[in-house]
C-alpha cells in the first residue's frame, strides 16, 4: 500500500510550483494556449465507489446529468470497492487533465491527489483555473486527512442513524411506555467510511439510554462500533454474522430487532432470519431498518419483511455537489450550511448537508412515489 499521507505533501508541493510557473506565464506543459481560465466546456470527472449498489449507479448519472445540463463534460468511473483501483482511477484522470474532481472514497483515507510519482504535475490541463490546484468535492463520504478537499456534498448523517434508533423504539412501543425488555442486535457499516461512524453514533443517542436501563439488550455482547462492522457494507458477510449471532444467542429466545444501517446489509439479515424461521408462525420478523429505500429494499418493506429504511434523495445531493464544482470553477464560493461538523484532520471541510427522511409501509407512497423518486410500477 503506498504512503498516501506522503503522497499529499509532495502534492501540495507540486501545487504552489504549479502556481509559481503560471505566475511566470508558464505551464508545466510549456504552453499556454488551453488556460485562459473560465469554466466553459471543462471535464468533470467523476469517483464512484461501486456499481454493485443502486444508489452510487443513480449517483453517478444524476450527476452527470447536472454537470451536463451546465454545459461541462464528465468522465464518470467506479472503483468496484477496490481502494487502490479508485486511487489509480483519480490519478489517470489528473493526468488526463480533469478540471475538478467530485470523488465517492471507497476508503476515507484515499487521497484526492494520488501519488504521481515524477509524473508531470497534477493541475488542471483545460480551461477552468489554470494554475490552480484541481478543486475536489467530496461525495457523500468525507475523505480525511487532506487539505485538498475543497467541499464536502452530503446528508446529516448522524440523523440518518437517529432515525434508524427512533425507529426501532417508536415500533418496539418503549416510546409509547411499553417497558420490554426486548432483544436488539447491532450492525454498523464499512470501517473505512467515515459515514459507519455517524450512523452507528446517530442510533446509539437513541438506543443507548434503553440499553442502559435495560429495556433493551444485546444477547450477543457485541455493542462496540469495531464489534459490529460489515467491512465494504457487504449483504453477504452481515448474513453469515447475523447466521452466527443467532446460532450463538437466541437458540432459546428471539430476537426483536435489528439495526441495520443499509439496505444491502437489511437483506443478508433478513436471509439469515428467514433460514433460521423468522417471518412464518411464532416468531415474527424483527423491526429491521436500512439505509438508501433501494427498490429491492422498498419491495420487502412494502410484503412486510423490512420494516424501515432512510431515504435520501440523491438528485437533490446530485444538484449539490454539481453547484459546488460549477460555483469553484467560476470562482465563486458556493453555497454551504455546515462549517463545523467535518473535521477530516486536515482542516474542518466546509459541507452542505441535505435532510434524509425515514421511510416505512405507511409513508412511502408519498415520499417515494408523490415525491417523483419510483413509480408506483418500479415497486412492483
Ligand atoms: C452512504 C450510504 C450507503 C453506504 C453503502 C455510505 O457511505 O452514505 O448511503 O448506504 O455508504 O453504500
Amino acid at each position: 500500500m503506498r504512503n498516501r499521507r506522503a503522497a499529499l505533501a509532495a502534492i501540495a508541493s507540486a501545487a504552489s510550483l504549479a502556481l509559481t510557473l503560471t505566475a511566470c506565464g508558464q505551464n508545466s506543459e510549456g504552453g499556454s494556449e488551453e488556460d485562459k481560465g473560465g469554466a466553459e466546456g471543462a471535464t468533470i470527472g467523476i469517483a464512484m465507489p461501486t456499481k454493485s449498489s443502486e444508489r452510487w449507479i443513480a449517483d453517478g448519472a444524476n450527476v452527470e446529468k447536472e454537470l451536463k445540463a451546465k454545459g461541462y463534460e464528465t468522465k464518470l468511473v467506479y472503483g468496484e470497492d477496490d481502494p487502490d483501483q479508485q486511487v489509480s482511477q483519480i490519478e489517470n484522470m489528473i493526468t488526463q487533465g480533469v478540471d475538478a474532481l467530485i470523488i465517492a472514497a471507497i476508503d476515507q483515507t484515499s487521497s484526492p491527489f494520488p501519488d504521481n510519482r515524477g509524473s508531470p504535475l497534477p493541475r488542471p490541463k483545460k480551461k477552468a483555473l489554470p494554475g490552480r490546484p484541481t478543486p475536489v468535492v467530496s461525495y457523500d463520504r468525507l475523505i480525511l486527512g487532506s487539505e485538498n478537499v475543497d467541499y464536502y456534498a452530503s446528508f446529516d448523517n448522524e440523523k440518518v442513524g437517529e432515525l434508524q434508533g427512533s425507529y426501532i423504539v417508536d415500533k418496539l412501543g418503549l416510546k409509547a411506555g411499553k417497558k420490554g425488555p426486548f432483544n436488539i442486535e447491532l450492525f454498523a457499516g464499512s470501517n473505512d467510511d467515515n459515514n459507519t461512524k455517524y450512523f452507528f453514533n446517530g442510533a446509539m443517542n437513541v438506543l443507548k439510554p434503553y440499553m442502559d436501563k435495560g429495556q433493551l439488550v444485546v444477547r450477543s455482547k457485541q455493542t462496540a462500533l469495531n464489534q459490529v462492522t460489515t467491512l465494504r457494507w457487504d449483504g453477504g458477510t452481515a448474513q453469515k454474522r447475523m447466521d452466527d449471532l443467532l446460532t450463538s444467542s437466541y437458540r432459546s429466545a428471539r430476537v426483536d430487532a435489528v439495526l441495520s444501517p443499509y439496505d444491502g446489509i437489511s437483506i443478508g439479515i433478513l436471509s439469515a432470519l428467514k433460514s433460521d424461521g423468522y417471518g412464518s408462525g411464532s416468531k415474527p420478523m424483527p423491526v429491521v431498518t436500512g439505509q438508501d429505500a433501494e427498490v429491492a429494499s422498498v419491495k420487502s418493506i412494502i410484503s412486510g419483511q423490512q420494516t424501515q429504511t432512510v431515504y435520501k434523495d440523491l438528485r437533490e445531493l446530485a444538484k449539490v455537489a454539481s453547484n459546488m464544482v460549477d460555483a469553484v470553477l467560476n470562482d465563486k464560493k458556493p453555497e454551504v450550511n455546515d462549517t463545523k461538523s467535518y473535521d477530516n484532520g486536515a482542516k474542518v471541510v466546509p459541507a452542505y448537508l441535505l435532510q434524509p427522511v425515514s421511510v416505512d409501509k405507511d409513508n412511502y407512497k408519498k415520499v417515494l412515489v408523490d415525491g417523483g423518486y419510483y413509480t408506483e410500477n418500479d415497486l412492483k
